[in-house]
């Protein structure tokens, strides 16, 4: 009988099913007439050959950490699924984003032809990879990942090395940037508490300055997570996420870099006329007018509410 058959050695398998029994022996150190009774045991034969010889990826990917490994994961991690039905040998991961370009980054840094389907939802088009390889959704599992995960995952153990490439793909997928009205707003949101918590201190352990948040929606059933990043922290954070990067979503990397290269004007204080930086479009008096302005409007408001 020989050693057990590993899930990879099957999947070698499917791949190459277009080479001889020979040539995939040679592929996973197994003879030929190994690999030709396992082929036929697992119902694959000449006929079905050119199906299935299609679309190739490389399967090893997630069993080695590298950036765009950890970027993937990271990215599963927020926008991905398993799906598991052991029944229907139905074994798959999926990615369904919006953004076509990043989608074929990830799918070329898998070393992937499987297709990219677009499908229509209301707010556009939605683009899903699903790729059926039962040895790459246990690698995932291995990873931490889970079916119906959202709300019970727990942050992975990952080599200190591609913590960072696994947030940016993290954030790539539940994270926000928002340049809106002078202000960058930074935040990264999970249905998971555990999960959250542990983003958290990681952060911390970054020296990056966060806050969190519970939100509750009336027309969801439960809250989320929402973790805020806060003021010098945001260019840290960009800074860290970036560096090295080899794949990242454009989009939201172009927000960060349009807020930081901002043009920084001067003006004069509303209240003693000292020149200062207008920061943004509310930042007209400086710090100790400012803090002055603003007790006397509370003062004002508070003198509305009482009726005096
Ligand atoms: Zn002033």
């Amino acid at each position: 009988m020989g050693r057990p058959w590993t899930l990879t050695e099957i999947d070698t398998i499917r791949e190459n099913i277009h080479l001889s029994d020979q040539a995939i022996g040679i592929l996973i150190n197994r003879t030929g007439t190994s690999v030709k009774w396992k082929r036929q045991r697992l119902g694959l034969f000449k006929e079905n050959r050119k199906r299935i010889t299609k679309y190739q990826i490389n399967l090893n990917f997630f069993k080695e950490w590298n950036d765009p490994m950890a970027y993937a994961l990271g990215f599963i991690y927020s926008d991905g699924t398993i799906r598991i039905n052991k029944a229907k040998f139905h074994y798959s991961f999926k990615i369904a984003i919006k953004d076509l370009t990043l989608l074929q980054k990830i799918n070329s840094a898998m070393a992937s032809n499987i297709p990219i389907k677009p499908r229509i939802i209301p707010t556009g088009i939605l683009y899903e990879l699903s790729i059926g390889r039962k040895s790459m959704v246990y690698d995932l599992v291995s990873l931490g990942l889970i079916p119906n995960k959202s709300r019970i995952m727990k942050f992975p153990k990952i080599p200190e090395n591609f913590l960072l490439p696994f947030i940016r793909g993290y954030f790539d997928g539940d994270g926000s940037v928002l340049f809106l009205s002078n202000r960058l707003k930074v935040k990264i949101t999970s249905g998971s508490e555990a999960f959250i918590r542990e983003m958290q201190v990681k952060f911390s352990e970054l020296n990056l300055q966060t806050s969190m948040r519970i939100v509750s929606a009336k027309n969801r059933k439960n809250p989320w997570y929402e973790i805020n990043i806060l003021g010098n922290s945001r260019k840290e954070f960009f800074d860290l996420i970036y560096r090295d990067a080899s794949i990242y979503l454009e989009r939201k990397y172009q927000v960060f870099q349009s807020y930081f290269a901002r043009p920084i004007l001067k003006t004069d204080c509303l209240g003693c006329g000292k020149s200062i930086i207008k920061k943004n479009t509310q930042h007209v008096r400086c710090r100790p007018c400012s803090r002055a302005y603003g007790i006397i409007r509370d003062r004002k408001r508070a003198s509305i509410r009482t009726g005096m």
